[in-house]
Protein backbone atom coordinates (compact mmCIF):
# COMPACT_ATOMS: atom_id res chain seq x y z
CA UNK A 1 0.00 0.00 0.00
CA UNK A 2 1.10 3.42 -0.60
CA UNK A 3 1.92 5.72 2.20
CA UNK A 4 -0.67 8.02 3.93
CA UNK A 5 0.22 11.60 4.36
CA UNK A 6 3.36 11.86 6.09
CA UNK A 7 2.71 15.26 8.05
CA UNK A 8 -0.43 14.05 9.51
CA UNK A 9 1.10 10.33 10.15
CA UNK A 10 3.59 12.32 12.25
CA UNK A 11 1.48 14.31 14.22
CA UNK A 12 0.41 12.53 17.80
CA UNK A 13 -2.74 12.86 18.87
CA UNK A 14 -3.25 16.23 20.38
CA UNK A 15 -2.25 16.85 24.28
CA UNK A 16 -5.08 17.64 25.20
CA UNK A 17 -6.79 14.56 24.47
CA UNK A 18 -4.15 12.60 25.86
CA UNK A 19 -4.35 13.79 29.11
CA UNK A 20 -8.13 14.42 29.54
CA UNK A 21 -8.36 10.26 28.62
CA UNK A 22 -5.58 9.47 31.36
CA UNK A 23 -8.03 12.25 33.75
CA UNK A 24 -10.77 9.84 32.94
CA UNK A 25 -8.56 6.48 33.58
CA UNK A 26 -7.37 7.34 36.94
CA UNK A 27 -10.15 9.43 38.26
CA UNK A 28 -8.55 12.51 38.26
CA UNK A 29 -9.47 16.07 38.56
CA UNK A 30 -8.67 17.56 35.28
CA UNK A 31 -7.39 20.89 35.13
CA UNK A 32 -5.87 19.79 32.03
CA UNK A 33 -7.73 20.46 28.85
CA UNK A 34 -9.14 24.32 29.28
CA UNK A 35 -12.91 23.92 29.35
CA UNK A 36 -15.13 25.55 32.20
CA UNK A 37 -17.01 22.67 34.43
CA UNK A 38 -20.58 24.40 34.66
CA UNK A 39 -22.29 25.76 31.22
CA UNK A 40 -23.00 28.62 30.22
CA UNK A 41 -25.63 31.72 30.47
CA UNK A 42 -28.86 29.98 30.29
CA UNK A 43 -30.84 32.49 28.39
CA UNK A 44 -28.00 31.18 25.69
CA UNK A 45 -29.46 27.66 25.97
CA UNK A 46 -32.72 28.34 26.42
CA UNK A 47 -31.68 30.14 22.91
CA UNK A 48 -30.47 27.28 21.05
CA UNK A 49 -33.23 24.90 22.48
CA UNK A 50 -36.09 27.49 21.07
CA UNK A 51 -34.26 27.77 17.76
CA UNK A 52 -34.34 24.12 17.14
CA UNK A 53 -38.18 24.38 17.48
CA UNK A 54 -39.05 27.55 14.64
CA UNK A 55 -38.12 25.49 11.54
CA UNK A 56 -34.63 26.88 10.51
CA UNK A 57 -32.93 23.27 10.55
CA UNK A 58 -31.43 23.26 7.12
CA UNK A 59 -28.22 24.63 5.91
CA UNK A 60 -27.78 28.10 7.28
CA UNK A 61 -25.90 30.73 5.02
CA UNK A 62 -22.52 29.87 4.21
CA UNK A 63 -20.76 32.79 5.56
CA UNK A 64 -23.25 32.20 8.86
CA UNK A 65 -26.84 33.61 10.45
CA UNK A 66 -27.78 36.97 9.83
CA UNK A 67 -28.44 37.38 13.34
CA UNK A 68 -25.07 36.31 14.17
CA UNK A 69 -22.79 37.98 11.29
CA UNK A 70 -24.69 41.26 12.86
CA UNK A 71 -24.04 40.07 15.79
CA UNK A 72 -20.35 39.92 15.61
CA UNK A 73 -20.43 43.16 13.98
CA UNK A 74 -21.79 44.69 16.96
CA UNK A 75 -19.60 43.64 19.39
CA UNK A 76 -16.97 44.76 17.26
CA UNK A 77 -18.21 48.28 17.53
CA UNK A 78 -19.20 48.22 21.19
CA UNK A 79 -15.59 46.72 22.44
CA UNK A 80 -13.37 48.16 20.19
CA UNK A 81 -15.05 50.70 18.23
CA UNK A 82 -14.40 48.49 15.17
CA UNK A 83 -16.88 49.13 12.04
CA UNK A 84 -16.97 45.71 10.43
CA UNK A 85 -19.70 45.20 7.81
CA UNK A 86 -21.85 41.87 8.75
CA UNK A 87 -22.64 41.74 5.09
CA UNK A 88 -18.93 40.65 3.59
CA UNK A 89 -16.40 40.77 6.58
CA UNK A 90 -17.84 38.43 8.98
CA UNK A 91 -17.24 34.52 8.62
CA UNK A 92 -18.91 32.07 10.79
CA UNK A 93 -16.69 28.98 11.58
CA UNK A 94 -16.81 25.80 13.25
CA UNK A 95 -15.15 27.12 15.96
CA UNK A 96 -11.98 28.91 16.50
CA UNK A 97 -9.67 26.26 15.41
CA UNK A 98 -11.53 26.10 11.73
CA UNK A 99 -10.97 29.53 11.50
CA UNK A 100 -7.11 29.70 12.18
CA UNK A 101 -7.06 27.32 9.45
CA UNK A 102 -9.53 28.75 7.20
CA UNK A 103 -7.20 31.90 7.65
CA UNK A 104 -4.30 30.33 7.18
CA UNK A 105 -5.52 28.88 3.66
CA UNK A 106 -6.91 32.29 2.92
CA UNK A 107 -3.09 33.83 2.51
CA UNK A 108 -1.04 31.01 2.41
CA UNK A 109 0.73 29.87 -0.95
CA UNK A 110 3.50 26.59 -1.05
CA UNK A 111 6.80 28.31 -0.02
CA UNK A 112 5.37 31.50 2.24
CA UNK A 113 6.89 31.91 5.35
CA UNK A 114 4.55 32.49 8.30
CA UNK A 115 5.55 34.06 11.73
CA UNK A 116 4.65 32.03 15.05
CA UNK A 117 4.99 32.69 18.29
CA UNK A 118 6.32 30.12 21.00
CA UNK A 119 5.22 28.34 23.56
CA UNK A 120 1.95 28.05 20.47
CA UNK A 121 -1.15 26.26 20.48
CA UNK A 122 -0.81 22.93 19.29
CA UNK A 123 -2.99 23.07 15.66
CA UNK A 124 -0.56 26.32 14.15
CA UNK A 125 2.11 24.34 13.52
CA UNK A 126 0.77 21.48 11.91
CA UNK A 127 -1.59 23.26 9.55
CA UNK A 128 0.94 25.71 8.43
CA UNK A 129 3.33 22.74 7.48
CA UNK A 130 0.11 21.14 5.76
CA UNK A 131 -0.14 23.97 3.76
CA UNK A 132 3.31 23.84 2.66
CA UNK A 133 4.30 27.33 3.98
CA UNK A 134 7.43 28.09 6.24
CA UNK A 135 7.17 28.35 10.34
CA UNK A 136 9.48 30.96 11.45
CA UNK A 137 9.14 30.61 15.15
CA UNK A 138 10.20 32.87 17.82
CA UNK A 139 10.25 32.43 21.41
CA UNK A 140 9.19 34.02 24.46
CA UNK A 141 10.66 33.09 27.52
CA UNK A 142 9.50 32.73 30.97
CA UNK A 143 8.81 34.42 33.59
CA UNK A 144 7.97 37.75 31.82
CA UNK A 145 7.45 35.95 28.41
CA UNK A 146 8.20 39.54 26.98
CA UNK A 147 8.24 39.81 22.81
CA UNK A 148 12.40 39.89 21.90
CA UNK A 149 11.90 42.71 19.20
CA UNK A 150 15.19 41.56 17.68
CA UNK A 151 14.39 38.12 16.91
CA UNK A 152 11.09 39.05 16.04
CA UNK A 153 12.65 41.69 13.26
CA UNK A 154 15.01 38.69 12.09
CA UNK A 155 12.23 36.32 11.76
CA UNK A 156 10.44 38.62 9.14
CA UNK A 157 11.96 38.57 5.72
CA UNK A 158 10.76 39.34 1.44
CA UNK A 159 9.05 35.91 1.95
CA UNK A 160 6.99 35.98 5.20
CA UNK A 161 3.24 36.12 4.23
CA UNK A 162 1.86 36.25 7.56
CA UNK A 163 1.84 36.47 11.53
CA UNK A 164 -0.18 34.40 13.74
CA UNK A 165 -0.58 35.89 16.93
CA UNK A 166 -2.36 34.60 20.00
CA UNK A 167 -3.58 37.14 22.58
CA UNK A 168 -4.47 37.11 25.21
CA UNK A 169 -2.23 33.88 24.98
CA UNK A 170 -2.65 29.97 25.69
CA UNK A 171 -0.58 28.44 27.70
CA UNK A 172 1.07 31.37 29.08
CA UNK A 173 -1.92 33.91 30.06
CA UNK A 174 0.19 36.82 28.57
CA UNK A 175 -1.59 39.70 27.13
CA UNK A 176 0.76 41.59 24.49
CA UNK A 177 1.34 45.37 25.60
CA UNK A 178 0.77 48.44 23.14
CA UNK A 179 4.32 48.82 22.62
CA UNK A 180 4.61 45.20 21.38
CA UNK A 181 1.49 45.40 18.81
CA UNK A 182 2.88 49.02 17.59
CA UNK A 183 5.92 47.27 16.99
CA UNK A 184 4.29 44.13 15.58
CA UNK A 185 2.40 46.36 13.09
CA UNK A 186 5.57 48.17 12.14
CA UNK A 187 7.10 44.79 11.22
CA UNK A 188 3.77 43.65 8.99
CA UNK A 189 3.85 47.13 6.96
CA UNK A 190 6.71 47.42 6.60
CA UNK A 191 7.12 43.33 5.11
CA UNK A 192 3.90 43.56 3.65
CA UNK A 193 2.21 41.39 5.63
CA UNK A 194 -1.08 39.86 6.76
CA UNK A 195 -2.23 38.53 10.45
CA UNK A 196 -4.33 36.08 11.33
CA UNK A 197 -5.15 37.22 15.17
CA UNK A 198 -6.22 34.64 17.60
CA UNK A 199 -8.32 36.26 20.24
CA UNK A 200 -10.25 33.39 21.32
CA UNK A 201 -9.74 34.93 25.08
CA UNK A 202 -10.45 38.58 24.35
CA UNK A 203 -12.89 38.94 26.90
CA UNK A 204 -10.62 36.49 29.39
CA UNK A 205 -8.31 39.34 30.82
CA UNK A 206 -7.64 40.52 34.68
CA UNK A 207 -6.09 42.77 37.09
CA UNK A 208 -7.44 45.69 34.95
CA UNK A 209 -5.66 44.33 31.75
CA UNK A 210 -8.17 44.94 28.48
CA UNK A 211 -7.49 43.08 25.21
CA UNK A 212 -6.61 45.36 22.62
CA UNK A 213 -6.92 43.72 18.56
CA UNK A 214 -4.29 44.21 16.68
CA UNK A 215 -6.78 45.59 14.00
CA UNK A 216 -7.46 48.21 16.38
CA UNK A 217 -3.91 49.90 15.48
CA UNK A 218 -3.38 52.54 12.29
CA UNK A 219 -2.90 50.60 9.27
CA UNK A 220 -3.83 47.02 10.45
CA UNK A 221 -8.00 46.82 9.95
CA UNK A 222 -6.95 45.76 5.94
CA UNK A 223 -4.21 43.25 6.93
CA UNK A 224 -5.96 40.97 9.87
CA UNK A 225 -8.22 38.62 10.27
CA UNK A 226 -9.98 38.39 13.62
CA UNK A 227 -10.84 35.01 15.00
CA UNK A 228 -13.14 34.73 18.14
CA UNK A 229 -14.78 31.96 19.56
CA UNK A 230 -18.30 31.43 21.39
CA UNK A 231 -16.51 28.20 23.56
CA UNK A 232 -14.61 30.57 25.14
CA UNK A 233 -16.82 33.77 25.82
CA UNK A 234 -19.94 31.85 26.73
CA UNK A 235 -18.26 29.04 28.50
CA UNK A 236 -19.92 26.36 25.90
CA UNK A 237 -16.53 25.11 24.91
CA UNK A 238 -18.52 21.72 22.85
CA UNK A 239 -20.57 24.25 20.53
CA UNK A 240 -17.88 24.66 18.69
CA UNK A 241 -18.98 28.79 16.86
CA UNK A 242 -16.17 30.67 16.09
CA UNK A 243 -16.21 33.74 14.00
CA UNK A 244 -13.62 35.94 11.40
CA UNK A 245 -14.20 39.52 11.37
CA UNK A 246 -11.98 40.84 8.40
CA UNK A 247 -11.54 43.40 5.84
CA UNK A 248 -13.57 41.88 2.47
CA UNK A 249 -10.89 41.39 0.70
CA UNK A 250 -9.72 38.83 2.71
CA UNK A 251 -13.15 37.81 4.41
CA UNK A 252 -14.03 36.85 0.58
CA UNK A 253 -11.35 34.07 0.74
CA UNK A 254 -12.17 32.81 4.28
CA UNK A 255 -15.36 31.82 2.85
CA UNK A 256 -13.79 29.89 -0.04
CA UNK A 257 -11.49 28.21 2.79
CA UNK A 258 -14.92 27.73 5.13
CA UNK A 259 -16.94 26.79 1.58
CA UNK A 260 -14.07 23.45 0.94
CA UNK A 261 -13.59 22.42 5.28
CA UNK A 262 -16.97 22.21 6.69
CA UNK A 263 -19.38 25.20 4.90
CA UNK A 264 -21.66 26.10 7.61
CA UNK A 265 -21.94 25.03 11.43
CA UNK A 266 -25.21 24.25 13.30
CA UNK A 267 -28.01 27.29 12.97
CA UNK A 268 -29.67 26.95 16.46
CA UNK A 269 -26.17 27.16 17.92
CA UNK A 270 -25.07 30.24 16.13
CA UNK A 271 -28.70 31.74 16.95
CA UNK A 272 -27.90 31.02 20.22
CA UNK A 273 -24.29 32.85 20.37
CA UNK A 274 -25.86 35.95 18.70
CA UNK A 275 -28.13 36.19 21.72
CA UNK A 276 -24.89 35.72 24.09
CA UNK A 277 -23.38 38.26 21.85
CA UNK A 278 -26.30 41.19 22.30
CA UNK A 279 -25.71 40.51 26.58
CA UNK A 280 -24.94 43.85 29.02
CA UNK A 281 -21.85 44.48 29.50
CA UNK A 282 -22.35 43.06 32.98
CA UNK A 283 -22.24 39.64 31.94
CA UNK A 284 -18.70 40.17 30.41
CA UNK A 285 -17.55 41.77 33.50
CA UNK A 286 -18.48 39.29 35.76
CA UNK A 287 -17.28 36.29 33.57
CA UNK A 288 -13.81 38.25 33.89
CA UNK A 289 -14.04 38.65 37.35
CA UNK A 290 -15.41 35.35 38.62
CA UNK A 291 -12.45 34.12 36.28
CA UNK A 292 -9.89 36.24 38.05
CA UNK A 293 -11.08 35.04 41.72
CA UNK A 294 -10.83 31.43 40.26
CA UNK A 295 -6.86 32.46 39.52
CA UNK A 296 -5.95 33.99 42.41
CA UNK A 297 -7.56 30.44 44.70
CA UNK A 298 -5.67 27.71 42.41
CA UNK A 299 -2.52 30.25 42.22
CA UNK A 300 -2.50 30.58 46.03
CA UNK A 301 -3.04 27.02 46.36
CA UNK A 302 -0.45 25.87 44.44
CA UNK A 303 2.02 28.26 45.88
CA UNK A 304 1.54 26.92 49.27
CA UNK A 305 2.37 24.03 47.62
CA UNK A 306 5.93 24.99 46.18
CA UNK A 307 4.85 25.64 43.02
CA UNK A 308 6.29 29.00 41.64
CA UNK A 309 3.51 29.97 40.20
CA UNK A 310 3.70 32.91 37.12
CA UNK A 311 1.61 35.89 35.98
CA UNK A 312 -1.09 34.89 34.09
CA UNK A 313 -3.24 38.36 32.70
CA UNK A 314 -5.87 36.41 30.49
CA UNK A 315 -7.02 33.30 29.26
CA UNK A 316 -7.80 29.73 31.43
CA UNK A 317 -4.55 28.93 32.56
CA UNK A 318 -1.50 29.56 35.13
CA UNK A 319 1.99 28.05 34.38
CA UNK A 320 3.45 26.85 36.81
CA UNK A 321 7.55 26.49 37.50
CA UNK A 322 7.19 23.15 39.23
CA UNK A 323 11.31 22.27 39.64
CA UNK A 324 11.62 23.93 43.29
CA UNK A 325 9.03 20.41 44.58
CA UNK A 326 12.69 18.78 44.03
CA UNK A 327 10.61 16.16 40.91
CA UNK A 328 13.16 14.50 39.21
CA UNK A 329 11.67 14.10 35.70
CA UNK A 330 10.39 16.27 32.78
CA UNK A 331 7.49 17.95 32.36
CA UNK A 332 5.56 15.30 30.88
CA UNK A 333 6.36 13.36 33.61
CA UNK A 334 5.62 15.48 35.76
CA UNK A 335 1.97 15.87 34.40
CA UNK A 336 1.47 11.73 34.63
CA UNK A 337 2.85 11.55 37.89
CA UNK A 338 0.57 14.08 39.16
CA UNK A 339 -2.55 12.70 37.77
CA UNK A 340 -1.54 8.60 37.97
CA UNK A 341 -0.66 9.40 41.90
CA UNK A 342 -2.10 12.37 43.31
CA UNK A 343 -5.07 12.74 41.00
CA UNK A 344 -4.80 15.58 39.77
CA UNK A 345 -4.20 16.77 36.00
CA UNK A 346 -2.50 19.40 34.41
CA UNK A 347 -0.61 20.02 30.76
CA UNK A 348 3.24 20.03 30.51
CA UNK A 349 4.09 23.11 28.58
CA UNK A 350 6.86 21.32 26.39
CA UNK A 351 3.77 20.67 24.51
CA UNK A 352 3.71 24.21 23.18
CA UNK A 353 7.02 24.00 21.55
CA UNK A 354 8.32 22.62 18.30
CA UNK A 355 12.20 21.62 19.98
CA UNK A 356 14.34 22.23 23.34
CA UNK A 357 11.37 23.11 25.15
CA UNK A 358 11.99 24.24 28.77
CA UNK A 359 11.00 20.98 30.81
CA UNK A 360 9.91 22.41 34.33
CA UNK A 361 6.69 24.20 33.72
CA UNK A 362 3.10 22.65 34.00
CA UNK A 363 -0.14 24.28 32.87
CA UNK A 364 -3.17 24.26 35.26
CA UNK A 365 -6.92 25.46 34.03
CA UNK A 366 -8.78 27.28 36.64
CA UNK A 367 -11.86 27.47 34.40
CA UNK A 368 -13.10 25.05 37.54
CA UNK A 369 -15.58 25.66 40.12
CA UNK A 370 -13.94 26.75 43.75
CA UNK A 371 -14.62 23.71 45.18
CA UNK A 372 -13.21 21.38 42.76
CA UNK A 373 -10.08 23.79 42.81
CA UNK A 374 -9.81 23.28 46.50
CA UNK A 375 -10.12 19.63 46.16
CA UNK A 376 -7.52 19.53 43.45
CA UNK A 377 -4.77 21.53 45.69
CA UNK A 378 -5.73 19.46 49.08
CA UNK A 379 -5.19 16.33 46.68
CA UNK A 380 -1.26 18.15 45.82
CA UNK A 381 -0.52 18.61 49.01
CA UNK A 382 -1.27 15.20 50.56
CA UNK A 383 1.20 13.54 47.86
CA UNK A 384 3.70 16.18 48.22
CA UNK A 385 3.79 17.62 51.69
CA UNK A 386 3.96 14.94 54.02
CA UNK A 387 6.87 13.49 52.25
CA UNK A 388 8.65 16.02 52.12
CA UNK A 389 8.28 16.97 55.78
CA UNK A 390 8.73 13.76 56.73
CA UNK A 391 12.00 13.87 54.96
CA UNK A 392 11.25 11.11 52.41
CA UNK A 393 10.52 13.36 49.97
CA UNK A 394 12.84 11.11 47.19
CA UNK A 395 10.24 8.20 47.14
CA UNK A 396 7.33 10.19 46.06
CA UNK A 397 9.36 13.03 43.98
CA UNK A 398 11.19 10.18 41.53
CA UNK A 399 8.55 10.23 38.96
CA UNK A 400 8.28 6.19 39.05
CA UNK A 401 5.54 6.65 41.44
N1 LIG B 1 -6.85 29.09 20.00
C1 LIG B 1 -6.45 28.95 21.27
C2 LIG B 1 -5.31 29.76 21.76
C3 LIG B 1 -7.10 28.07 22.12
O1 LIG B 1 -6.69 27.93 23.38
C4 LIG B 1 -8.17 27.32 21.62
C5 LIG B 1 -8.78 26.29 22.51
N2 LIG B 1 -9.80 26.31 22.92
C6 LIG B 1 -8.58 27.50 20.29
C7 LIG B 1 -7.89 28.38 19.52
C8 LIG B 1 -9.71 26.74 19.69
O2 LIG B 1 -10.95 27.30 19.97
P1 LIG B 1 -12.32 26.54 19.56
O3 LIG B 1 -12.62 25.61 20.66
O4 LIG B 1 -13.32 27.64 19.41
O5 LIG B 1 -12.06 25.84 18.27
N1 LIG C 1 -7.84 25.05 23.94
C1 LIG C 1 -7.95 24.01 24.90
C2 LIG C 1 -6.72 24.04 25.80
O1 LIG C 1 -5.74 24.70 25.52
C3 LIG C 1 -8.05 22.66 24.28
C4 LIG C 1 -8.89 22.50 23.08
C5 LIG C 1 -8.78 21.11 22.53
O2 LIG C 1 -8.71 20.15 23.26
N2 LIG C 1 -8.74 21.02 21.25
O3 LIG C 1 -6.73 23.38 26.78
Amino acid sequence: MKTVNSLLAATGTTIFTVMSALAVEHKSINLGQGFPDTDGPLDVIQAAVDALHDGRNQYPPMTGVAELREAVAAANKRFYGLDIDPNGEVVVTSGATEAITACLMAVIDPGDEVVLIEPLYDTYLPVVRMLGAVPRLVRLSPPKWELPRAELAAAFGPKTKAILLNTPMNPTGKIFTNAELAFIAELMQKHDTYAICDEVYEHLTFDGWKHVPLMTLPGMRERCMRVGSAGKTFSFTGWKIGYVSAPRALATVVAKAHQNLTFTSAPNLQRAVAVGLAKDDAYFASLSSGLQAKRDRLAAGLRELGLDVLEARGSYFITTDFSPLGFAGDDVAFCRHITEHAGVTAIPVSAFYETDAPSQYARFAFCKREEVLDEAVARLKRHFLPAAQAGTARAKLTGTG
